[in-house]
């Protein structure tokens, strides 16, 4: 597939209303084929193993009956999806969604294998999910799910197998609850068996901000090569949740100026910087960053244009599109959201000399800390925080110079480094495993 192939079908009309229609080029499992098929094509990966490296090596759907509370029976479709296992055990989220699809499991499971093969840590990808809507369970409903979903997948994950986390609608007590499920039918407590638990369940310290002071770390060495202080950057970040508050909270206590925080329902501004820990206090309490003394509103829309060296896109995909990307000022785009940025856009940046430093790398640190959760855990050794963020630093830090490097050499943009170095690693721990027949 090429890029040509997903161009959004029809252009606007100057002037006039007409949209284009934008679904072909939203498509993420589309953006992540080209990805991988570009990352492919330029490491000259014979058809074998690119259809190898396409194919989920696992897939596994279950049906689960569930006894409601008001006494109905209901049954539940839930997925789990190995995509590879070449370099160690999947890992991968779980989701609880109404619009969980096996198609949607399976690229994201991919995605996971070359998200944990590009930070080099011995993980494969999974990914799982229950087509269910959480809003409208109990808590108990949710447990029930929980609980038997996790019993009918018992032989398929394991710490030595697959390793499932938090994704969206799940969290550390559903995390806590598929633990003490595994380990009722194992008849031993089997912490390593997820990541993302609460922290007295064997827990890591520094996960809830390790995506964002992943985004942190990748982002000082992109500086350093624009040779732009700390202290000079303005940084302007989208959506205010776990990667972006945090990371804007991190990113400030760094020297920065985060001087516009967008969110869904209204964007601040401050030449001089926010503070974010007081914009913290004050969503907590009301709700939303609007009315936030601390900063000037400004239109939403158009806060994500605003000369700045770095732009951190973390709230959603698709927010950087062939219709827009043209628009960007900042120097580097640190993903702190998956998929932010559609494959017609990268073209669109890439000529324009945006440094991107891609989701893939960008929003690792999260998953690089459930790896180091499931050392702890298989180690009963549970290290501090400063261990934790200092190991983080070093694998962000060299994984960054692993990619970027990777560009240069091979002249190519830095999403195409990260995808052939990601793939490259995959496809030589199959070689050297070889074909069991
Ligand atoms: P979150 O729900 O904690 O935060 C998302 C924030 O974005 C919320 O404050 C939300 O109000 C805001 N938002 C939603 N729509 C918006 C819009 N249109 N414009 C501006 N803001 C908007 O979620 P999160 O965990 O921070 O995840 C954000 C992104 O990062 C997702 O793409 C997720 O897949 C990715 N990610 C998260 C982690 C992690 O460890 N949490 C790891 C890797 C990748």
């Amino acid at each position: 597939m090429t890029i040509e192939t997903i161009t959004p079908h029809g252009t606007p009309t100057t002037g006039s209303s007409a949209q284009p229609d934008m679904s072909r080029e939203f498509n993420p499992w589309l953006a992540a084929e080209v990805r991988f098929d570009r990352a492919a094509e330029l490491l000259g990966l014979d058809d074998g193993l690119r259809k190898l490296l396409k194919t989920p090596g696992m897939e596994v759907t279950v049906n689960i009956p569930v006894m409601m509370d008001d006494g109905r029976l209901e049954v539940f479709t839930g997925y789990r999806v190995q995509h590879s296992i070449a370099r160690g055990p999947a890992k991968g989220g779980i989701r609880f969604s109404p619009d969980v699809t096996l198609d949607e499991v399976r690229a994201l499971a991919s995605w996971m294998t070359w998200k944990c093969s590009v930070v080099n840590i011995p993980f494969g990808g999974g990914k799982g999910g229950v087509i269910c809507d959480p809003s409208i369970l109990s808590r108990n409903e949710v447990e029930r799910i929980t609980r038997r979903y996790t019993a009918e997948l018992i032989d398929v994950i394991g710490p030595e197998r697959d390793v499932p986390a938090p994704d969206m609608n799940t969290n550390e007590q559903t995390m806590a609850w598929i633990m003490d499920t595994y380990s009722m039918h194992k008849r031993t407590t089997v912490t390593a068996v997820v990541t993302g638990k609460p922290l007295n369940l064997g827990g890591s310290k520094g996960r809830p901000e390790a995506t964002g002071r992943g985004c942190l770390f990748v982002t000082l060495q992109a500086l350093r090569r624009f040779h732009i202080d700390p202290s000079e950057a303005r940084v302007v970040v989208q959506g205010f949740g776990n990667v972006g508050g945090l990371g804007a909270k991190l990113m400030r206590k760094a020297g920065m100026k985060v001087i516009s925080i967008i969110e869904w329902d209204g964007a601040l501004y401050n030449e001089h910087g926010l503070d974010i820990e007081a914009l913290m206090a004050h969503r907590q309490k009301t709700g939303s960053i609007n009315g936030f003394e601390g900063g000037e509103a400004i239109d939403r829309h158009e806060a994500m244009f605003l000369d700045c060296d770095v732009l951190v896109p973390a709230a959603k995909e698709n927010v950087v599109h062939s219709q827009n990307a043209a628009k960007i000022k900042a120097k580097i785009m640190t993903e702190g959201a998956n998929g932010p940025t559609t494959a017609v856009a990268d073209k669109i940046l890439a000529e324009k000399g945006v440094f991107v430093i891609p989701d893939i790398l960008a929003n690792a640190g999260g998953v690089t800390v459930s790896y180091f959760e499931w050392v702890q855990d298989r180690q009963g050794y549970f290290w501090n925080e400063q261990l934790v963020n200092g190991r983080l630093e070093e694998i962000m830090v060299n994984s960054f110079k692993d990619v970027v490097e990777y560009a240069e050499r091979h002249h190519v943009d830095n999403r195409t480094a990260a995808y052939m170095l990601a793939l490259d690693r995959v496809a030589f721990a199959i070689k050297l495993r070889g074909i069991y027949a």
